[in-house]
């Protein structure tokens, strides 16, 4: 095959998909093959968005989830043709954001030109290897695929392992993967689940969903927050944000500049969820501007109240959460775990609560790892991001937040070169940008690879 134009995409979830669909509306001048590789049986999905006995919920209202800049409404239009009375602040399925995926990749196909092709093809890949500068895509079930163009879009990688749960590998009672619950088997009474964000409230939500089941659920994390309640609030105009938080270069300056903006909203009857759109918006150039012991300081002191203050909470499932807890089903705690041990087909959680000096003991049937992707590179269980990592061909960012990129997402290698045929579009992106998980920044930095492979980089 001739390295001419060949741009492989590696994982069809938001991101790859996305990509695809915008190098298709608008290809490169020369004939063009895009690849699109996906593991899992259908693209457009990813974990997020995956098709699900429980219907889990997305967290951004429908108006603000189009996946494409130019047309802002478009998942709510499509939304509607199955939904006739969905309503731009609704909390829709995200089995249902999965189709509109799909339509979206279908549309863009029929629309292009004849010199762009897209392949999809149904495979792992389980090394890219680049010999005299080009590339080979390796693929788990045998052969390569010569590339002109790598985009890996791998997405959010497994959660980390919990050092306290190895020797419960092969436990059936410990899940370490909160998105591949095991469907048979008895369902558990008591369960463990360590981490209290967005996961949590998903899982404990389903775990309790069928008729007469609900089993008594413990959640626990160092903090043991929960990430607000999403309410429907306006957008303000800041006069002076912009400057103020310009002018902001420390960590301890920054949060005193979000607490006057939040208490000026307040005082005009406003909401502080406007305020933490607003910092959100800025956070890639406050991001890129800190220096790396300021970020640090963020990381430790902040990044949790952050993260429960941005990332929220459907209102409906804020509720159905506070239900339970009011009727003691889910006890949330700040704490640590010590130890697991296997009681037979049990096991004793040994845990502490936070500033307590006493160990307690709980006995659960399944502990449940929800404490997110892991986005470190060297203690990756992603065999791919291993690989790349083991070749010198990606390198992680010093504070483990994912991949270290130049313009436009270019893998920076072991030796601090930028490739030019290398790409990462995805959350780890986040390394660079701080908020690359959303639909909206992932949309955006999409459209901008897209733009540029089908400009001057493609070109040979
Ligand atoms: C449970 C969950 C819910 C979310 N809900 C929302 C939401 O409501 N709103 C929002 O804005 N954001 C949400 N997000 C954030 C989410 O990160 C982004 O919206 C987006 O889905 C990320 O897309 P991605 O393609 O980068 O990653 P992923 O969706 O993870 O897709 C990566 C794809 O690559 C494939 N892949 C990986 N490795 C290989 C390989 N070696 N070979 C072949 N294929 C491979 C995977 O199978 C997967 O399909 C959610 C995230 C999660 C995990």
């Amino acid at each position: 095959m001739s390295l001419r134009n060949t741009i492989v995409i590696v994982g069809g979830g938001f991101s790859g998909t996305v990509l695809a669909a915008n190098l298709l509306r608008r290809p490169p001048e020369a004939v063009t093959e895009i690849v699109l590789i996906e593991r899992a049986a259908a693209v457009g999905r990813g974990v997020a968005y995956a098709a699900n006995p429980h219907e889990f919920l997305l967290n951004v209202p429908a108006a603000r989830l189009s996946a494409d800049s130019r047309e802002p409404l478009q998942f709510l239009q499509f939304a509607r043709r199955s939904l006739p009375h969905a309503d731009s602040e609704d909390f829709l399925p995200r089995a249902l954001y999965g189709e509109y995926l799909q339509e979206l990749l279908r549309t863009a196909e029929g629309a292009a030109p004849a010199r762009v092709h897209l392949r999809r093809v149904h495979d792992t890949v389980r090394r890219v290897s680049r010999s005299d500068g080009a590339l080979t895509v390796e693929l788990a079930r045998g052969g390569g695929i010569a590339a002109h163009m790598v985009v890996l879009a791998t997405g959010n990688p497994p959660p980390p392992e919990l050092p306290f749960a190895r020797q419960l590998r092969a436990h059936p009672g410990y899940w370490n993967d909160p998105w591949d619950l095991p469907e048979d088997g008895p369902a558990p009474q008591a369960v463990l689940i360590v981490g209290t964000g967005l996961t949590m409230a998903d899982l404990a939500c389903a775990l309790c969903a069928p008729p007469g089941r609900v089993p008594a659920i413990h959640a626990i994390s160092r903090h043991g927050l929960l990430p607000r309640s999403e309410t429907v609030f306006g957008s303000t105009v800041l006069p002076g944000a912009a400057a103020a938080l310009a002018g902001a270069h420390s960590i301890r300056r920054l949060l005193e500049v979000s607490r006057t903006l939040a208490r000026e909203v307040q005082a005009r009857g406003g909401d502080w969820r406007e305020v933490v759109t607003v910092l959100r918006n800025a956070a890639p150039s406050i991001w890129r501007r800190l220096a790396q012991p300021e970020r640090l300081r963020f990381m430790r002191h902040l990044q949790t109240y952050w993260d429960v203050h941005r990332h929220r909470l459907p209102p409906t499932l804020a509720e159905r959460i506070a239900t339970l807890r009011s009727s003691g089903h889910l006890q949330i705690n700040a704490g640590r775990v010590e130890r697991l041990e296997p009681a037979a087909d049990r096991i004793d959680v040994f845990w502490r609560p936070r500033a307590a000096a006493d160990t307690r003991v709980l006995r659960v049937d399944a502990v449940i790892n929800a404490t997110g992707p892991n986005y470190a590179v060297p203690t990756s269980r992603d065999p791919l991001i291993g690989s790349l990592a083991a070749d010198g061909l990606i390198a992680a960012d010093g504070l483990n937040l994912g991949l270290r990129t130049a313009e436009h997402g270019a893998c920076i290698d072991v030796d601090g070169v930028p490739a030019k045929n290398l790409f990462y579009l995805g959350p780890m992106l986040r390394a660079a940008w701080w908020e690359a998980t959303a639909v909206t920044e992932l949309r955006n930095h999409a459209e901008k690879l897209a733009e540029f492979l089908a400009g001057g980089a493609a070109q040979v």
